[in-house]
């Protein structure tokens, strides 16, 4: 493998920088890239009997290559944001040192990861010394057998993911939950219990229909009206101002003993798709505009003489931002390689 330096493109001023619009005037500034496709869980609503989708190894981009593309994207047209996801971020062997570099590469770009948070134990200090800012870990239940149905780990291992992570100095983790009728549509009481006096931000996310999950969610499908009405019911909900960008609507949920901020994530039913600042880069290179939508373009294409060529990034870039659509409808990629 060649050296970072080596294959770097020569870094652009600042001043030439323009912002990246799409076809339907949304800025584009929040990257979220998926470093594997590797997943130690098997959640009912995201890969429901896929026994692989693990590793796509030869095609996997590098992470001097993911680097490129973010310091490209970063000098080119600003960037906010850039998630690390997966499959499950934390058993890419090297996640630490990504983080790492993109801290030093991007030093004004938040850095945020989605994880199952069941190995922030091990890693939870590294990741916050490296340069982490933020994690989101997800949470779909709090009765231990149910969460093991649900994903097929162990409850006990993401409480005390969540435990090293606020041990290491991170902020208390967003919770996402996602929310299945018969399943764990029961418990969203609970969790907001649970969740607001630990200080968690809690989001209920909708089942979306995406790849072999589709049929699965679209049965146990709840609205979030429906979610929020249940919490509404004893706790009082006062709307929050929406940042630009954000997918959850936010409120502030009180009891009286306690408070604190409980989110819907609402993909189906209240489409935020007119507010979507994302693209999102698979772990072998494709570039997605839209969760909801099979389209992609192929990033490979920019190393295709092994060296970086900003000109094709351009280019494919060009591309993913001209299909990103008004309005996403149905995926067909499995969520493990989207990296939700
Ligand atoms: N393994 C990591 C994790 O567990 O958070 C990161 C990848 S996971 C695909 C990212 C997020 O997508 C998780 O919060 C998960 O709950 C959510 N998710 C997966 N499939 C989904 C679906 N069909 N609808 C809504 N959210 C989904």
């Amino acid at each position: 493998m060649a050296e970072l330096s080596q294959l770097d493109p020569p870094r652009e001023a600042p001043d030439v920088r323009r912002n990246l619009i799409d076809g339907c005037g949304r800025r584009i500034d929040s990257l979220r890239i998926s470093v594997t496709d590797a997943c130690d869980l098997r959640c009912v609503y995201c890969r429901p009997g896929m026994e692989t989708g693990d590793v796509v190894s030869e095609r996997a981009l590098s992470d001097e290559q993911r680097l490129q593309f973010v310091r490209f994207l970063h000098d080119r047209h600003g960037l906010a944001q850039v998630r690390i996801t997966g499959g499950e971020p934390l058993l890419y062997e090297p996640v630490v040192s990504l983080v790492e570099k993109l801290r030093a590469n991007v030093p004004d770009v938040t850095l945020a990861m989605t994880t199952s948070g069941r190995r922030l134990t091990d890693l939870g200090v590294a990741l916050r010394r490296a340069g982490l800012d933020r994690l989101n870990v997800s949470l779909d239940s709090l009765n231990p057998d149910r969460y093991h149905r649900i994903t097929g780990g162990r409850l006990d291992d993401v409480l005390a993911g969540l435990d090293s992570a606020s041990d290491a100095g991170f902020a208390p983790a967003k919770v996402n939950t996602v929310v299945m009728r018969g399943v764990n549509d029961d418990e969203v009481v609970d969790i907001v219990e649970w969740a607001l006096p630990r200080g968690h931000v809690i989001r209920f996310l909708e089942a979306m229909p995406i790849g072999p999950a589709a049929g699965t969610n679209g049965k146990a499908f709840v609205p979030s009206s429906e979610v929020r009405e249940r919490i509404g019911r004893q706790f009082e909900l006062v709307p929050l101002r929406e940042d630009p960008g954000s997918t959850a609507k936010d409120f502030e949920a009180s009891n009286g003993s306690v408070s604190g901020v409980v989110g819907f994530i609402s993909p189906v039913s209240e489409s935020f798709c007119g507010d979507c600042r994302r693209i999102r880069l698979t772990a072998d290179g494709r570039l997605y505009p839209c969760l909801l939508d099979d389209r992609s373009v192929d990033m490979r294409s920019s190393w295709s003489t092994g060296s970086f060529h900003a000109d094709r990034a351009a280019a494919s870039l060009k591309q993913a931002v001209i299909d990103k659509q008004p309005r996403g409808r149905a995926q067909g990629t499995p969520m493990v390689t989207l990296g939700g």
